[in-house]
Order: C-alpha cells, then sequence, then structure tokens
C-alpha cells in the first residue's frame, strides 16, 4: 500500500466523527501523491504526514455569560494550533452554530497550506464557538466575546498565535476580544488582526479577502485567454468576503448578478448595488429581504439557488460545501468558464472534480481566499514595527502576493505534468515548504 493511502486509511480510522476534517485530508494528501511518491523513503520514516495531520494542540473550553434577561448561557470555545514550522499559528475565529472541532481542524488543515502560499511566516491554526451572534444585541456579544477572550488569553500571543476573523467575527467581536486580551494580559501587542483603525489595525484588512479573489481571478483568467472585464458573475454569500468581492470584480468592469444569504438568495441582473448590500449586511446587519425591497430591478428567492443564474465566473463565498455537483452540472451547463473559491472549501470534491473534467478553471480557496490572511500578516508587520501603511501601499502588496501565488501553483501544477490543475498546484507548493521546514526542524 502507498504511504499516502496508509496514512490515509489511519486519519479516517481515527477522526471518523469528522467529516469536513476527513473531506479535507483526502483533498490534500490525494492531490499530494506525486509529490509524496518522489520523497517517500524519507517521508516515511520522518512520519511527515502523520505529523502534518495531527494538531501540535487543540484547546476545547467552556464560555458562559449572562444574556439580556439575566440567563447564564453557556457555549463551547475551540483552539486548535495546528502547525508552526513556518511562523506563529494564525487563522480565524469562527462564531457559527455549526462550529464543532472537526469543523475547526478542516479549517486548521486548510489553514496550514494556505498561509504557507502567502510566502509569508505564519503558520497554521484556527478557533471559534457554537455561539450565533445572530439576533444578540450589542452588549451580549461583548459578553461572549471577554468569556471565550478571558479563556483564549491563555494560548495566544502576538509570536506564538494570532487569532482573526472568520464567519460571525468581524470588527465589533474582534474590537472586544483585543480590548479583554489587553485587560487580562496587560500587553498592547498585535495579538489579533483584523483590528479597528484606530488601534492597530491595517488599512484594506476589511477588503482584502474579496479584492484578493478578484485579483488571483483576474490573472487566472488573463493567463488563459479571458477578460475579467465584461464578464457575468455569480457570488454566493453577502458576508465580508462576498461584499468586497462584489464590489472589486464590479470595480475591474465585471458584473455581479448574485449574492446570497442563510435563508434565501438574490438575483439583480442590473449588477448587485454594493453600497446597498452593504447599508443592509454591515450597517443594519438585516437579511437580504430588506436589499429587494430596496431595489427595483432585484428579486428575491427563498432557499439556495445561486448557481442556477446563468454566470462566465462563479465566485462562492458563503461557507463549506455549498457548491454541490448539481451545482457544478448547471454551471457547466450554462457555460461558466471559471470558478474560484472564496470561501473554505464551497465546493465538494465530486463537484470540484466534475468542473475539472469539464474545462472550466478552478481556483481552490487555499489560494484564491488567501488575501485575507496575507493582509493580517502584513498587519502583524506593521504592529512589529510600530507604523501603518497607507491603503495603496497594502492593496499593491496584497495584489503582488495574489499574482505570485497564482505563478506558483502554475508552476507547481507544471512542474508535475499537470498543468492547469490548480488544485494540484495550490496544495503542492503549499506543502512543499511547510515539509522542507519540518523536515529541517527535526521532531
Ligand atoms: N478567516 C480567514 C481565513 O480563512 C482569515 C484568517 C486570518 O486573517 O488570520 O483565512
Amino acid at each position: 500500500m502507498s504511504y499516502v493511502d496508509e496514512v490515509l486509511e489511519r486519519v479516517r480510522e481515527k477522526n471518523a466523527s469528522e467529516p469536513e476534517f476527513l473531506q479535507a485530508v483526502t483533498e490534500v494528501l490525494n492531490s499530494l501523491r506525486p509529490v509524496i511518491d518522489a520523497n517517500e523513503e524519507v517521508y516515511r520514516r520522518e512520519a511527515l504526514l502523520e505529523r502534518l495531520c495531527e494538531p501540535d494542540r487543540q484547546f476545547k473550553f467552556r464560555v458562559p455569560w449572562v444574556d439580556d434577561k439575566g440567563q447564564v448561557q453557556v457555549n463551547t470555545g475551540y483552539r486548535v494550533q495546528f502547525n508552526n514550522s513556518i511562523g506563529p499559528y494564525k487563522g480565524g475565529l469562527r462564531l457559527h452554530p455549526s462550529v464543532n472541532i472537526g469543523i475547526i481542524k478542516f479549517l486548521g488543515f486548510e489553514q496550514i497550506f494556505k498561509n504557507s502560499l502567502t510566502g509569508l511566516p505564519i503558520g497554521g491554526g484556527k478557533g471559534g464557538s457554537d455561539f450565533d451572534p445572530k439576533g444578540k444585541s450589542d452588549r451580549e456579544v461583548m459578553a461572549f466575546c471577554q468569556s471565550f477572550m478571558t479563556e483564549l488569553c491563555k494560548y495566544i500571543g502576538a509570536d506564538t498565535d494570532v487569532p482573526a476573523g472568520d464567519i460571525g467575527t468581524g470588527a465589533r467581536e474582534i474590537g472586544y476580544m483585543f480590548g479583554q486580551y489587553k485587560k487580562i494580559r496587560g500587553l498592547y501587542e498585535g495579538v489579533l488582526t483584523g483590528k479597528g483603525l484606530s488601534y492597530g489595525g491595517s488599512l484594506a484588512r476589511t477588503e482584502a479577502t474579496g479584492y484578493g479573489l478578484l485579483y488571483l481571478t483576474e490573472e487566472m483568467l488573463k493567463c488563459n485567454g479571458h477578460d475579467i472585464k465584461g464578464k457575468t458573475v455569480c457570488v454566493s454569500g453577502s458576508g465580508n468576503v462576498a461584499i468586497y468581492a462584489t464590489q472589486k470584480a464590479q470595480q475591474l468592469g465585471a458584473k455581479v448578478v448574485t449574492v446570497s444569504d442563510s435563508t434565501g438568495w438574490v438575483y439583480d441582473p442590473e449588477g448587485i448595488d454594493v453600497a446597498l448590500l452593504k447599508e443592509v449586511k454591515e450597517v443594519k446587519r438585516a437579511r437580504l429581504t430588506e436589499y429587494a425591497a430596496a431595489r427595483p430591478s432585484a428579486e428575491y428567492h427563498e432557499g439556495r439557488g445561486v448557481w442556477s443564474i446563468k454566470c462566465d465566473v462563479a465566485l462562492p463565498c458563503a461557507t463549506q460545501n455549498e457548491l454541490l455537483l448539481d451545482d457544478a452540472k448547471q454551471l457547466v451547463a450554462n457555460g461558466c468558464i471559471a470558478v474560484a473559491e472564496g470561501a473554505n472549501m464551497p465546493t465538494t470534491l465530486e463537484a470540484t472534480e466534475y468542473l475539472q473534467k469539464n474545462n472550466v478553471l478552478f481556483a481552490p480557496g487555499k489560494a484564491a481566499n488567501a488575501g485575507g490572511v496575507a493582509t493580517s500578516a502584513l498587519e502583524m508587520s506593521q504592529n512589529s514595527e510600530r507604523l501603518s501603511w497607507t491603503f495603496e501601499e497594502v492593496d499593491a502588496k496584497l495584489q503582488n502576493i495574489m499574482v505570485n501565488i497564482f505563478h506558483n501553483l502554475d508552476d507547481a501544477a507544471k512542474r508535475y505534468n499537470m498543468e492547469g490543475d490548480y488544485v494540484a498546484g495550490a496544495n503542492i507548493a503549499g506543502f512543499e515548504k511547510v515539509a522542507d521546514a519540518m523536515l529541517a526542524q527535526g521532531v
């Protein structure tokens, strides 16, 4: 049996109750086969894959807080420190009722390769809680964040582990958590990224994931003889990634015709009105029904359906496993030429395979959405030198990073005779640096 198959079998046995984690490991290890086969003896002796698939450590803790009625609520908090061979653990905090250890492990595992791809010195980690900020008052969110950080602060630090935002964790949550960290640890340091501009945040961090997604998509299209200008784009989601992906797509001359949230989706053939979307989602924290009510050209539909709309480019920016095989079939039938993942693992394994087999350019999330964490690393640099760079400076660096990521994964795929397979290219390019560092540092 090959080394990859052996490890996959062991990982499946050990983590049977964590389907998302297994999905991520299966996808990564399968596409690394050519690299691993070529180095099988060393990797096997060093148990490199076993070490890669097992987090350095994982924390699970109780998060009690008091709601507005005076009732004590209890949530579960997590932080998985996966791999720090190329830099301090780095990765977001997801606040969503679906969060469990398997989800955090899948996200932490993906983060290792994503962070490596940025070319910056950051390791992989992830955390979060099953707390749902939706419908909670500001005071309740503050109470939760303070309690969450009261425990988390024991495990993190500017040079050890630097959390950030993810689904459910935005500027408001980061602010409350930063305040609590400072109060308990007495340290004013860059322990979190995605901070507000008044207290150490970086310009362009808010926009970075969405903008970066478009910079990479633009480069991928260009290198394959297409122009983003004039393209029709379907976006799913309406959170931070979706909003700034929509904005940048439109700045580059494309037309975005859909967005979605957890209960429904909008089709707006005139093109999504970003200012209105921001008002509804960022200011009012309301549902997309409000967008549709204020915009005569928009149709609102309950349920899911974004991928049934004809488009040239599809940008899944909502959450994991939201683009299924049937959706992939519909996209192909409608002439879609490219899919780039703004979310983490939004496309199922079978949907990805179908798209690739049908010659749809496919950029995996760990490359396409790496602009967020890359700009987090730029925020860390600015904090370390106690300076802040201009928006233009950060944005130019981000653009450069995304273009480099695309060429790195394109080159990696070519080196292993898999030209155009950007999934394999991303995994290989991300893996090579981490594997090299792990081997160099010993057991
Ligand atoms: N949550 C984002 C991601 O999935 C950003 C993480 C960060 O900035 O550390 O990459």
